[in-house]
């Protein structure tokens, strides 16, 4: 849940080797809410940061360690780039010893190309594309028929043992399937001293030919040997291949009958790519072959994207949506093409690796490659991703799969000595997988690193080997270590909020109406069919909280987003329903559908969390109200940065200047002119309460509502900021920073400032993404208060306290991808929890 980091995705910092340094040592740090926090982060080990958000968990990983590497980094680089470290903002903070090259994994997309998949990001298509290379068998892309490169001697070989006591031909494919009288390939045969040639398949001597037709296409081969080889004679069918290979550019056709005259058995050999069928020549097997952002790989209709004008809907007809050459995916390994192989879920790829047949010669050149390929594949499924295909464009993931995707990455590298800084990896995740990302976390430390996660799961919190809690509240009042230590001492210390939550000394909230039986109204879906959803029925009750829950992969998305949400709206608006869906019923228990997702609320620095939820403008009315504005004549448009005459000229009312580092990310300073006010000074003179607009601009969200409590244009939204847990971000905060969960909260806040209709439906998307146990309390509260009003809340979750929560609660699974679609069970909480078949069952259970 970061923001306000510019820092690359996965930047790696050049090793600053310290001996026999056990901790890193960090003192004073003072970014943003730290309040000189001193801490010693186990080299080494698996450290857990947690807290209520707000409270400066982000401020400690990212915003101090992981910067400060970035910036010893750069210090380490060439001057070109050193010029650079007097404008980037150093960390407030004392000093930090024994810093490793330090690399983050977080959940923001970062620089991925619309043409990244799951299988470029981890490199395993890398792997793939090698080995295909290296190993597969090579075919004709127009009639299928494999292809045989050998060398020479290999060919001499073969046709040795055909020869072994059968009548045997041999011949110099010439002209293949050509118009024209080929009077030079016949002058060239008989050059060669050779007497006999086939034409169009019947035997000709040499003197005898016929004229052939010009405007027609012809075959012509030359028939290598004077007298027909009857028996294994290695030294004449040397000769003869030689020859053969020599007159016809690398092709040798042999026919070869048995002595009773049965009908001829043929084969073509050839030294070099070509169908001789066919009459093309075929691409050389590189890896490049098989790369679809490489010319020499990629579909020509569609570039490699596999898509027409940048439509996922519209598959490109010449690949049939997989990207490459037909004459790369003609190229077989074990019978698939590489694009078979990638549309696999990781799972059944794993298996087809495992009973991949090799012939020795395979085996000893592919065994490598296969076994790294198998390995990051293993990678994949222990971080829970089993379900997911190579060729799944990888903007197509959630944040949380994207970095777990980045998470298994790492492990693959086998990179050692570093310092791992990630941000609440388990998100998206079903608390049955929890362990196994445990188990990956353990793995990165064990291979020698640092390995530091800011987190919010129970679970994760326990396996730590130093818990940290920052706290105790948000802004302010966070910034302080309350309690560090072993997860085991940690719990003893009842100082600590998260101890608390941890030993469960703080009750849930429960809701007041919570009706076990009938659950009508309710909204129906049926005939559903899309993704892995196979025409199921599912009825969501009106007027309740209700949660979807499954393992990662098994559907929920695609049931609440893809579904539920696409028939309200078009209900609704009184269209037709897409294929997918056959019939809705109970639409008319909702007037409005909001659906709150976790994409982000602006791409532009320029929008705010103000702006985004329309009291921007009343607080800059505030300020044209003023005594001091009317002095100077200044209207509402003043107090504006990103127009007008208000705003600072330097940086455009940006606050900020980018440096372009060609090698790096950008990186963003302060504006020398305004430093970072983004106003011009005769507008900053203008005070409302004593503070000018920018001050309004530096308040956080708590902060702001008390002071503008006397304006209830302005408290209302302040405080729905507040109760979705936001007190803490920046009034100015740009919205381009915000965290997929804190985005979420954002535009729910918007909507609860908003005067309900009493019957709306609200989808989101686990709203707890970012959230501390006591926010979550609060964030349940919201949303059965909504409830409570006679609206419908539908969320997808994996936080089993909210599950508890909730007054119905619809399963989906068992597994992911193909194992899931299924709906297998509906009703309270406590009834799922009995269902021992159902991974949430059994974690509700617990
Ligand atoms: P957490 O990660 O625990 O949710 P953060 O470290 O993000 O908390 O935030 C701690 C405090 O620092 C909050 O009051 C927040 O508003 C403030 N803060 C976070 N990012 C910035 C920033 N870029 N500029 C100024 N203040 C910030
Ligand atoms: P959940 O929300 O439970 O994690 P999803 O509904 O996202 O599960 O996914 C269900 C299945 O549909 C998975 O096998 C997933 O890989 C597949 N799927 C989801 N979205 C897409 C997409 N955009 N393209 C291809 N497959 C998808
Ligand atoms: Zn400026």
């Amino acid at each position: 849940m970061k923001k306000g980091r510019s820092a690359p995705v996965v930047t790696e910092i050049a090793p600053i080797e310290t001996h026999a340094v056990r901790s890193i040592e960090i003192r004073g740090a003072r970014t943003h809410n730290l309040k000189n926090v001193d801490l010693d982060v186990p080299r080494g080990k698996l450290t857990v940061i947690t807290g209520v958000s707000g409270s400066g968990k982000s401020s400690l990983a990212f915003d101090t360690l992981f910067a400060e590497g970035q910036r010893q980094y750069i210090e380490s680089l060439s001057s070109f780039a050193r010029q650079f470290l007097d404008q980037m903002e150093r960390p407030d903070v004392d000093f930090i010893r024994g810093l490793q090259p330090a690399l983050c994994i977080d959940q923001q997309q970062g620089v991925l190309s619309p043409r990244s998949t799951v299988g470029t990001v981890t490199e395993i298509y890398d792997y793939l594309r090698l080995l295909m290379a290296r190993i597969a068998t090579p075919a004709c892309h127009l009639c299928g028929q494999p292809i045989d490169r050998q060398p020479p001697s290999q060919i001499i070989d073969t046709i040795c043992e055909l020869a072994n006591g059968v009548k045997l031909t041999l011949l110099a494919p010439i002209v293949i399937g050509r118009k024209g009288g080929h009077a030079d390939a016949f002058e060239r045969i008989s050059k060669a001293g050779l007497l006999r040639v086939r034409v169009d398949g019947e035997l000709y001597e040499i003197e005898s030919l016929p004229t052939l037709a010009i405007r027609k296409e012809h075959t012509i081969s030359a028939i290598v040997d004077r007298v027909v080889i009857r028996e294994d004679s290695r030294e004449r069918i040397e000769q003869a291949v030689a020859v053969a290979l020599r007159l016809s550019n690398g092709l040798v056709e042999s026919s070869a009958c048995a002595a009773d005259e049965t009908a001829p058995s043929e084969r073509t050999f050839s030294t070099r790519f070509a169908c001789i069928a066919c009459g093309v020549s075929l691409l050389e097997m590189e890896p490049r072959t098989f790369s679809f952002n490489s010319p020499y790989g990629a579909c020509p209709a569609c570039e490699g994207f596999g898509v027409v004008d940048g439509l996922p809907e519209k598959k490109c007809a010449a690949c049939d949506g997989q990207r490459l050459r037909k004459e790369s995916l003609a190229i077989r390994l074990d019978g698939f093409s590489i694009a078979q192989i990638t549309k696999m879920p990781l799972d059944k790829a794993i298996r087809w690796f495992e009973d991949l047949r090799l012939t020795d010669r395979q085996a000893k050149i592919g065994q490598l490659i296969v076994r790294e390929i198998s390995q990051r594949l293993t990678f994949l499924r222990e971080v829970g991703l089993h379900y997911l295909t190579l060729d799944r464009p990888a903007e197509t993931l959630s944040g949380g799969e994207l970095q777990r995707v980045r998470l298994a990455t790492s492990i693959g590298t086998g990179l050692i000595g570093v310092c791992y800084v990630l941000d609440e990896p388990s998100v998206g995740l079903h608390p049955r997988d929890t362990e196994r990302l445990i188990v990956s976390l353990r793995a990165l430390q064990q291979r020698g690193n640092t390995v530091v996660v800011v987190e919010h799961d129970e679970e994760v919190m326990r396996a730590a080997d130093l818990l940290v809690d920052i706290g105790p509240g948000a802004g302010r009042l966070g910034g302080e270590v309350v309690a560090s230590g072993a997860p085991e001492h940690f719990l003893s210390d009842s100082d600590s909020l998260t101890a608390r939550y941890l030993q469960r000394t703080v009750p849930m909230p429960v809701s007041q109406k919570r009706t076990v039986g009938a659950i009508h109204p309710s909204l129906i879906l049926s005939g559903i069919t899309i993704n892995n959803l196979d025409n199921v029925r599912v009825e969501f009750p009106l007027r309740r909280f209700v949660g979807i829950v499954g393992v990662s992969g098994s559907g929920k998305s695609t049931l609440v987003h893809d579904s539920l949400a696409v028939a309200v709206r078009k209900s609704l608006s009184g269209e037709a329903l897409p294929s997918h869906i056959r019939k809705v019923d109970g639409c008319d228990g909702i007037d409005k559908l909001i659906e709150i997702d976790q994409s982000p609320i602006g791409r532009s620095p320029r929008s705010i969390p103000a702006t985004y939820c329309g009291f921007w403008d009343e607080i800059r009315a505030v300020f044209s109200k003023t005594k001091d504005a009317k002095q100077r004549g200044f209207s509402a448009a003043r107090f504006s940065f990103n127009a007008g005459a208000g705003r600072c000229e330097a940086c455009g009312g940006q606050g900020r200047q980018k440096l372009e580092m060609s090698f790096l990310a950008d990186v963003f300073v302060p504006c020398p002119q305004c430093c970072g006010r983004r106003f011009n000074r005769s507008t900053l003179a203008v005070q409302f309460k004593g503070k000018s607009i920018a001050d309004c601009l530096d308040m956080s969200i708590l902060e702001a509502a008390e002071f503008f409590d006397a304006i209830p244009k302005l408290r209302v939204p302040l405080q729905c900021l507040v109760q979705v847990g936001l007190g803490y971000i920046a009034l100015g905060q740009p919205s381009n920073t915000f965290s997929g969960g804190e985005a979420q909260r954002i535009k729910l806040a918007g909507e609860l400032a908003k005067p309900g209709t009493g019957k709306t439906l609200y989808l989101l998307d686990e709203p707890t993404t970012g959230l501390h146990m006591d926010d979550v309390v609060r964030l349940i509260g919201v949303l059965q208060d909504l409830v409570e009003k006679g609206n419908t809340v539908i969320v997808v979750e994996h936080h089993m306290e909210l599950i508890r929560c909730c007054d119905w609660v619809i399963d989906v699974g068992p597994g992911g991808g193909g194992d899931g679609g299924t709906i297998l069970g509906v009703g309270p909480p406590e009834v799922i929890a009995k269902n021992r078949k159902s991974p949430t069952g059994l974690a509700l259970a617990k």
